[in-house]
């Protein structure tokens, strides 16, 4: 037997699956999905069987055995081998990296090999016994021999078996003991007149009899040992039971069930349009403005997947969503929901996906990776803030949570529900074509108003002499709303604010000796740290090019609005949300919930707060300054600001009480601002696909972004200009290549950075040509210590 495995060995030259002999003791047992640990050259590593055979093309003497099996049952099923195949021919990865994405990042690293047995332990088979009766662990070796006797337990469902992660922390697990209940087999038990400690616990057993203990307490409350309680259990005096409890990140005491809200007449239209589709592979596009009830919408069309048996993925963008959405959905669903997000550990992660790969759970609300739930019967998938670049992957595999939603749509013939106040340009542009359905909702569920949006000419602020960051009318606005005690958001865009040091009599600002860009000034640690590469340096006393002692801390926007704030509104009370408050585990959550419960007049913050907040008392939103992300060397830049001014400014005034939105910009007349006022998508949208169309941009166009490094500026240079030739050399004559030109940061971890761009409308000969690419690389310049990343449809270019 011949097992096709794909080996974690990223960097070698041929990517294809390596044939190796299963060894007899592990024939029972392994199937595609399971990884495996086998040797390749001098090492062993890790690898996913994809595939058994009976003969190789390989000669047999050639092949080596796999030396260990490392699951006992795949970590990936069918389904999910299948869409690697896909992803890495879509997004031009590795296969291994498409393999890695989907399984928990637990099961990634090298645990040690041990496998946690639940279930009903004291009937298993006779020669299994002795190794569960006091611990529930499997160690690997005792594993081979047992691996046909255990085959068949777990094909009858008696036991699960399951890779220890747990390390030198114990996976949670409960030894529970039910002790027998008829008080006439548990005197049937004989025990010998001498067996003192055996009478002890009978004598305890028989005053509990039929109630269920934990063995720890067994033996404590009568007194006795493990080896007592294992003797009278072999007897018959009770059964063993062993349950594993989950780290659970969050408990559910506190919530209380919510039912359904009556649908408005809008969302009713769109909810029938969504559950007539279930079961097919329909895509909708559900635009609607902020607080218009798509949540509800969404809650309301799982209710049904789950009736139909099936289980639903909701995606969100980012962590700092997921408090205020899980809520909601724990108290709709209950403990059906599984949370999947980056601020939990990896157990707790590795916790969750058990609970969707065993079915106890139906629902799985997360950010881009959930995605990949390895739930069997998905009746839907939605994602919500369908706009949000957060949902590509940066590195590889670069893929776009939505792109796998549409292929495990179609697998699973599942619809999809797309959701956005402000839907990013392709969807749109897909909707308008047919291709997604139209679904929209035009006013707010509980019938407010939309906020009033004022835009506030800073340019104006200058010539009247006010240098604060704070225009007059916002100044006063926040005032007014402190005397009434409602709440306040604020907002500063945090790109193009970053804290640094600066010497006042030279200029010279502190930057990474390894990269082109300055440092970020640590206030907390008093250090200054680069964001690409890691490079840590103490905060000199004088500058090192001019020997002046005027050193000047530039602090993180945010710390120096707070500052600004506690000097124009002493009494005040502030929260401040960014990277640096929130680096902490439930940091969010605390902050979020802090400010929920008033406990803060005004929440400062990043793009973290622009999106998801949902608290009545908000009335008063401000942006500081809305041009940051304007002038972003980004196509997108105009439609990110859109999208931030319109998510921002429904933070306001979703309850009773009506919202002003304050938007302090220096370019007021752009079109970006003036159409979020009144958060008029559809003008906004013509407008800007007309600019995409003179440029060349998506969604006209599609884009791939190659980017070449090497530590040397000049073979760096070279190896793009090559590219670029071969490129036009193969490409259409229809399709541009802009480039190669230095990248944004055109040295990073002292590596020289090029870039290139494809552009097309129509490209048949593509595919081949980047694989082709991607061969010479491997061939050619990866022994020359090049790096190539291929990015297609990036998120920013
Ligand atoms: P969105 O997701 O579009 O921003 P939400 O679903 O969060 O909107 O709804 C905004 C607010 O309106 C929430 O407080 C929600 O509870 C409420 N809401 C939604 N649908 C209804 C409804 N049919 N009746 C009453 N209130 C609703
Ligand atoms: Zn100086
Ligand atoms: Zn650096």
């Amino acid at each position: 037997m011949i097992a096709e495995v794909i080996v974690d060995v990223a960097a070698h030259p041929i990517d294809r699956p390596f044939d190796y002999v299963v060894p007899e003791r592990f024939r029972p047992l392994i199937e595609p999905g399971m990884r495996v640990k086998v040797p390749f050259g001098p090492r062993k590593v890790l690898g996913f069987v994809t595939g058994t055979k009976s003969e190789s093309d390989m000669q047999q003497s050639k092949l080596k055995p796999i030396h260990e099996l490392m699951d006992l049952v795949p970590v990936l099923n069918k389904e999910m081998l299948q869409l690697a195949d896909w992803m890495k021919d879509e997004t031009l990865c590795f296969e291994i990296d498409a393999l890695q994405v989907m399984i928990p990042s637990a099961l990634r690293a090298k645990y040690e090999k041990r496998f946690v047995l639940t279930g009903e332990l004291t009937e298993l088979a006779e020669p299994l016994q002795p190794y569960f009766q006091r611990k529930p662990f499997l160690r690997a070796q005792d594993a081979v021999e047992l691996f046909g006797l255990l085959k068949t337990e777990l094909d009858k469902g008696t036991i699960t078996a399951e890779t220890d992660i747990s390390q030198k922390t114990e996976v949670k697990k409960a030894r529970m003991v039910t002790i027998e209940s008829s008080l006439e087999k548990l005197e049937a038990i004989e025990i010998r007149a001498n067996a003192r400690q055996q009478l002890k616990l009978m004598e305890f057993m028989k005053s509990h009899a039929g109630s269920t203990i934990e063995s720890a307490d067994l033996q404590k409350q009568s007194g006795t040992t493990l080896q007592t309680v294992t003797a009278l259990l072999d007897k018959g005096a009770g059964t063993l039971q062993v349950t594993e409890t989950y780290r659970s990140p969050e408990s559910l005491a506190d919530i209380k069930e919510k039912a359904p809200l009556s649908l408005t007449l809008e969302q009713q239209t769109a909810f029938a349009a969504v559950r007539d589709a279930l079961g097919t592979s329909k895509t909708f596009l559900l635009h609607g403005v902020t607080g218009s009830g798509k949540t509800e919408i969404y809650l309301q069309t799982i209710d049904r997947v789950l009736k139909e048996g099936e289980e639903a993925v909701m995606l969100v963008p980012e962590i700092s969503l997921t408090p205020q959405m899980t809520l909601r959905f724990k108290e709709r669903f209950g403990d059906q929901v599984a949370v999947l997000h980056s601020g939990l550990s990896a157990g707790e992660k590795y916790d969750e996906w058990r609970r969707i790969q065993r079915g106890e759970v139906k629902v799985a609300v997360g950010a881009r990776s959930a995605v990949f739930a390895p739930f069997r019967n998905l009746g839907l998938i939605i994602l919500d803030e369908e706009h949000e670049s957060s949902y590509k992957q940066d590195d590889a595999p670069r893929y776009h949570a939505r792109d796998v939603a549409l292929w495990r749509s179609r697998y699973y013939n599942c619809p999809v529900i797309l959701g956005s106040a402000t839907p990013s340009l392709e969807s749109y542009a897909r909707a308008q074509k047919g291709v997604y359905e139209l679904l929209t909702l035009e006013s707010r569920a509980k019938n407010q108003p939309l906020p009033e949006v004022r835009i506030v000419d800073m340019r104006e602020e200058l010539r009247n002499g006010n240098r604060s960051m704070f225009s007059v009318e916002l100044a006063e606005a926040i005032r007014e709303k402190l005397e009434k005690k409602e709440q306040i958001v604020l907002f500063l865009n945090k790109r193009g604010y970053s804290s640094f040091v600066l010497c006042r009599d030279c200029g010279t600002v502190g930057e990474c000796p390894h990269c082109d860009i300055s440092l970020t000034y640590h206030r907390s640690k008093e250090h200054m740290k680069c964001h690409y590469c890691g490079f840590e340096a103490q905060v000199p006393d004088i500058c090192p090019e001019c020997g002046s002692e005027h050193i000047r801390f530039f602090g993180t926007g945010t710390q120096k609005v707070e500052e600004e704030i506690a000097k124009l509104f002493p009494g005040a009370r502030t929260l401040r949300m960014d990277v640096d408050t929130t680096r902490q585990k439930g940091a969010h959550e605390r902050i979020l919930t802090a400010f929920g419960e008033g406990k803060a007049d005004i929440l400062l913050g990043t793009q973290m707060i622009a999106k998801g907040l949902d608290f009545p008392n908000i009335t008063l939103v401000g942006v500081l300054s809305a041009d940051t992300t304007l002038h972003l060397p980004d196509f997108r830049a105009s439609e990110k600001t859109f999208q931030l001014l319109t998510q921002v400014s429904g933070r306001a005034g979703r309850d009773v009480l009506p919202g002003t939105v304050y938007v302090q910009s220096y370019t007021p007349e752009h079109y970006a601002i003036t159409l979020a006022k009144n958060q008029n998508y559809e003008p906004f949208y013509t407008q800007e696909m007309t600019t995409r169309r003179q440029n060349g941009y998506p969604p006209y166009f599609y884009v791939v972004n190659i980017q070449f490094t090497h530590e040397d500026l000049m073979t760096a240079g070279d190896y793009a200009d090559q590219t670029v030739r071969f490129l036009q050399n193969n490409l259409s004559p229809g399709t541009v290549i802009i480039g190669p030109s230095a990248s944004l940061v055109a040295r990073v971890n002292d590596r020289y950075r090029y870039q290139c761009l494809i552009k097309y409308k129509k490209e048949p000969r593509l595919t081949e040509t980047l694989h082709q690419l991607i061969r010479i690389h491997r061939a050619e310049w990866i022994k020359r210590g090049a790096t190539l990343s291929i990015d297609k449809n990036p998120s920013t270019v």
